[in-house]
């Protein structure tokens, strides 16, 4: 007789009684500037498809003439059958597209991360991590040998503080921080990490996977963006968020991606991303390098809703990017405050604790470049509307 799996049931009626049980959507479009849902349209603000990318006419084509060239699968992982002639390209574009020495792409964002921060630790070594790192950086630490010493978020002092404390360690040192903090919408002090690293002696490591396609010049990220080319040792990213498809990518010197690829598990051991994958991300960054257009559309749609809900009486914190959080506070009122637009037709989730810390439960509106000014104002008028009927706003 197999084991009992009756504590699963136990922990997901735990899970609904406190409200933490998730509801998972089914889309019946594509991502888009709306979506629909039970044969509705809704607008869009949960998805981080920040370009417009997941259903654009190019990178579909492309993608079209790629599946007939190449077929589907990989085949393999890629040290055995997989790599292609393709994969290969796309690593290329990407490595031009970030002004960096090489780039080695692995299937998500989550695996990118899960490659670097292992392979490039050992059990005498010791990372540095920001306090609200993304959840693949925490699992990658843990995966790693190396002690983690956690600085509190964005805190410099603190940072160097925790770096003197253990001046003398004889292994490597790895500092590891999120460019942008999803949840907020702030930006890393990058320049400042830089310097501290170098007078440190400190590996850095950016995971750029909300900055990629949103800051720099065109979207070139992060490093662009402060133009620290050079002075970061590795670039993580994904294409799921603005190049609007799926993929990990890490950019940095030939001989970090040359490790990587000989060294890390999620090369060795999983597949390659698609071909669909791959010709839509090689579109992706074609289309990126053609103009700035999109990078445009997309902050200054993130700075006309913002602009709109502050008006309006809204607390949307501190976010320096497109990323627009409302805070709410409690946990049940962003739930209800979610649900509420949802039924005027506007579909943005509800952020709470442990996502982020308790009180500050909040509705995350993720705008993108395929938003009309007019989506832009059906959504302000639907927040004022539930802010006014719950109360939040005056
Ligand atoms: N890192 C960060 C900072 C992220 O925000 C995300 C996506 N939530 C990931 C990694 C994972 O990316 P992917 O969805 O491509 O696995």
């Amino acid at each position: 007789m197999a084991g009992s799996l009756a504590f699963m049931n136990e922990e997901l009626d735990r899970m609904k009684r406190e409200g933490l049980y998730g509801n998972i959507r089914s889309l019946e479009s594509p991502q888009g500037a709306a979506v629909k849902i039970n044969g509705k349209e809704y607008l869009n603000l949960c998805s981080n498809n920040y370009l417009g990318f997941a259903n654009d006419a190019r990178v579909k084509q492309k993608t079209k003439e790629m599946i007939d060239k190449y077929g589907v699968g990989p085949g393999a992982v890629r040290t055995i059958a997989g790599t292609m002639e393709l994969h290969l390209e796309l690593e290329k574009k990407l490595a031009s597209f970030k002004g960096a020495e090489a780039a080695i792409t692995f299937q998500s964002g989550f695996c990118a991360n899960l490659a670097v921060i292992p392979t490039i630790t050992t059990g005498e070594d010791l990372i540095f991590s920001d306090s609200l790192n993304h959840a693949s950086i925490i699992d990658a630490c843990r995966m790693s040998r190396a002690g983690v010493i956690r600085y509190e978020h964005s805190d410099m002092d603190d940072l160097r503080k925790k770096l003197k404390e253990h001046a003398g360690h004889a292994g490597n040192k790895l500092l590891i921080t999120d460019g942008v903090f999803s949840m907020d919408g702030d930006i890393a002090k990058l320049p400042e990490i830089a310097g501290i690293a170098e007078e440190f002696g400190v590996i850095i490591a950016v995971d750029d996977a909300h900055g990629e396609g949103v800051l720099g010049r065109g979207g070139r990220g992060i490093v662009d963006h402060f133009r620290l080319h050079g002075k970061v040792d590795v670039e993580i990213g994904t294409m799921s968020k603005a190049f609007g498809v799926m993929g990990g990518i890490v950019a940095g010197s030939a001989v970090l991606v040359d490790f990587l690829r000989q060294k890390a598990r999620t090369n060795l051991f999983s597949s390659a991303l698609t071909v669909p994958d791959v010709a839509a991300n090689i579109a992706a960054v074609e289309i990126m390098e053609a103009g700035e257009e999109r990078v445009k559309t997309l902050w200054e749609n993130g700075d006309y809703l913002k602009a709109g809900l502050k008006a309006a009486g809204f607390d949307v914190g501190k976010s320096e990017t497109p990323i627009t959080p409302v805070i709410i506070g409690e946990a049940q009122a962003a739930k209800d405050f979610s649900a509420k637009l949802f039924e005027n037709g506007v579909f943005a989730t509800a952020i709470v604790f442990p996502t982020v810390p308790k009180g500050t439960a909040r509705v995350r509106a993720m705008v993108s470049a395929a938003h009309s000014k007019e989506d832009l104002d059906k959504a302000i008028a639907a927040f004022v509307k539930v802010g006014k009927e719950m109360r939040v706003v005056k």
